[in-house]
């Protein structure tokens, strides 16, 4: 039996292992039977295909602000996708040799490569990079169609899903697959991947370094996300074990299941509110199965994933189902994009960029209105199906809020001119996620509705770890003095401007910190349905008289030890 630890989600699943190991860029040569290699030609062409329309769609896209170098380097890769010698060779070469596209794509590259090793001329010897970047862009576009080609439903039933990676997008697509949890070599607990996880609504154990290399396919695997561990192979005896455990998870669960309708207040009486954050609209089924007052978070971006990007009209019809679906407020993010949510599931290219400090978010939104509009037209019309709040992300500047401000405005202008209906008084709020926008948390919450606290970032920018790289997952720490003196200075600044503050980061999800919250004076999270009946038991016997008193010794606490000490201490745990 081999045990491997990582960051944990969710709780127990066993289940026999299927490993993916696609993410890897080593190419194996397969003979092909004469039959197959019509459709392998046809795979190989459609990869090049999609290559083309990705570079087309990038190009048609690029922000104002690009160098006009970038453009002219895009239409040189589009260029080199329709070359002959890339395109034409490789399928000659798929033919004759009797090999698979990826093969006969590397036998080719080589030859290329070998012809600008040749050159005498310097500059013309560096344009094998882009080759080469073209190159990976087919071979990425054929592995992605492995892969996926790999994954049936019908392969994934009850399987433990090994991967290097899974990112944002890839975890939608996985999302309503019927397999029994996952590991990834790769993660961190905050990275939007563990919280899709969490959606998913199954265990999970994430940044086991080795884990594709270790774990073969068929082995039994069981995955432990409440302590972060897999075992791989276990004995008969600790395999009962867990059996037991899941049986035991199910019937606590049970438990908390007849939360689900008690009104939710503290020991000493004082209201709090629980929404929930969802991601797709299919999610609030899991919202509603839990009572969940509102949603606190509805993440717009992962329905950009996957696919062509929706229009007015499917956003309008998503949204409104939603906001019919749902008796409370629903909060209504703008777009989140950029960083590691990237439409099309690419992964990001950190050696080239720092991609969480650059266009994401409300930056991109501005810098793309024609990302922005239709997406706030789209809400403004579902408006009148219910009671609908607008969310967005990453304020850094007042700047940026006044420039959303006039988008807002003009977009009312544009449907009342249309004669369209619609709620002009629709709440605006903004997440407090960068240190900035916390510290000057007054400035917006002077002019703002509401407020919510984004901790997921706000602890990624505080303490200046990147939240998909695992190697600094070890530094990420809710409770480190900075972040929870930011939190209170939110929190502070909504009192002070009689506006609601929530919280919808993964903090407000996890019962350890619910206490230490409510003591800082939250009144409404909002996270994964799956954690608010848990979260909900440790407020029912919480007294916040008592909290404020111990949060305040909290915030003085410098010292970690004592501080985590200070969160579990039995006297505040009935
Ligand atoms: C956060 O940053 O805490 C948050 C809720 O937003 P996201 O996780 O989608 O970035
Ligand atoms: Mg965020």
């Amino acid at each position: 039996m081999l045990a491997l630890h990582g960051t944990g989600i969710g709780s127990i699943a066993i289940g026999k292992a299927l490993v993916l190991d696609s993410v890897t860029t080593e190419v194996t040569t397969h003979t092909l039977e004469e039959s197959a290699l019509e459709n392998e030609c046809k795979r190989f062409a459609k990869a090049v295909q999609r290559a083309k329309n990705g570079l087309i769609d990038l190009k048609d896209n690029l922000p104002k602000s690009s160098p006009p170098e970038l453009s002219a380097l895009l239409e040189a890769h589009i260029l080199m996708l329709k070359d002959p010698l890339l395109t034409v060779e490789t399928l000659r070469l798929i033919k004759s040799a009797r090999i698979n596209a990826e093969a006969a794509l590397q036998q080719q590259a080589e030859k290329l490569f070998a012809v600008f090793d040749r050159m005498e001329d310097e500059y013309l010897r560096t344009k094998k990079q882009d080759i080469r970047q073209v190159v990976d862009r087919i071979h990425a576009e054929l592995i992605d169609e492995t892969k996926l080609s790999r994954v049936s439903d019908e392969n994934l039933k009850d399987r433990i899903l090994v991967v290097n990676d899974l990112t944002p997008a890839d975890a939608v697509r996985f999302r309503h697959k019927k397999m029994a949890g996952f590991v990834t070599n790769l993660g961190g607990p905050i990275s939007h991947t563990a919280i899709l996880a969490r959606g998913m609504r199954l265990p999970a154990v994430l940044g086991l370094h080795g884990a594709c290399r270790m774990i073969r396919d068929n082995d039994l695997v069981v995955v432990d996300g409440n302590s972060g561990s897999i075992l791989i192979n276990p004995d008969k005896d600790i395999l009962s074990q867990f059996q037991s455990k899941i049986i035991l998870q199910q019937k606590r669960n049970r438990g908390l299941h007849s939360l689900r309708d008690l009104s939710c207040t503290t020991d000493d009486g004082v209201p709090i509110e629980l929404n929930a954050n969802i991601e797709l609209p299919e999610d609030v089924d899991a919202a509603i199965a839990v009572s969940a007052k509102g949603v606190g978070l509805y993440r717009t971006e992962f329905m950009f994933m996957n696919r062509e990007a929706p229009g007015e009209e499917e956003q309008y019809q998503a949204y409104s189902r939603v906001i019919k679906a749902i008796d409370g407020p629903v909060t209504i993010r703008t777009l989140d994009l950029g960083a590691d949510k990237q439409v099309d599931g690419g992964r990001i290219d950190t050696s080239t960029s720092n991609p969480a400090l650059g266009l994401r978010a409300i930056r991109l939104c501005l810098a793309n209105p024609s990302l922005f509009i239709p997406q706030l037209k789209a809400i403004y019309r579902a408006s009148v199906h219910g009671n609908v709040r607008i969310m967005i992300p990453m304020l850094c500047s007042i700047s940026e809020l006044e420039q959303v401000m006039v988008i807002i405005r003009e977009v009312k202008n544009s449907l009342e001119q249309a004669c369209i209906p619609f709620n002009p008084d629709i709440p605006i709020g903004g997440m407090i996620e960068v240190p900035a926008a916390a510290i000057a948390a007054d400035v917006f919450a002077r002019r703002l509705s509401f407020l919510s606290l984004g901790t997921n970032d706000l602890i990624q920018y505080t303490l200046a770890i990147d939240r998909v790289d695992d190697e600094v997952t070890y530094l990420y720490d809710p409770l480190h003095p900075a972040v929870l003196r930011l939190i209170r200075n939110t929190i502070e600044a909504g009192e002070q401007n009689k506006i609601p503050v929530s919280m919808c980061g993964e903090m407000a999800g996890d019962p350890i910190y619910t206490r230490l919250l409510l003591g800082l004076g939250l009144k409404e999270f909002s996270m994964d349905p799956t954690s608010l009946l848990s979260v909900k038991q440790v407020i029912l016997s919480s007294n916040v008289t008592q909290l404020s008193e111990y949060a305040r010794t909290a915030l003085d606490q410098l010292d970690m030890v004592k501080l985590n000490d200070l969160l579990t201490s039995p006297e505040l745990l009935h």
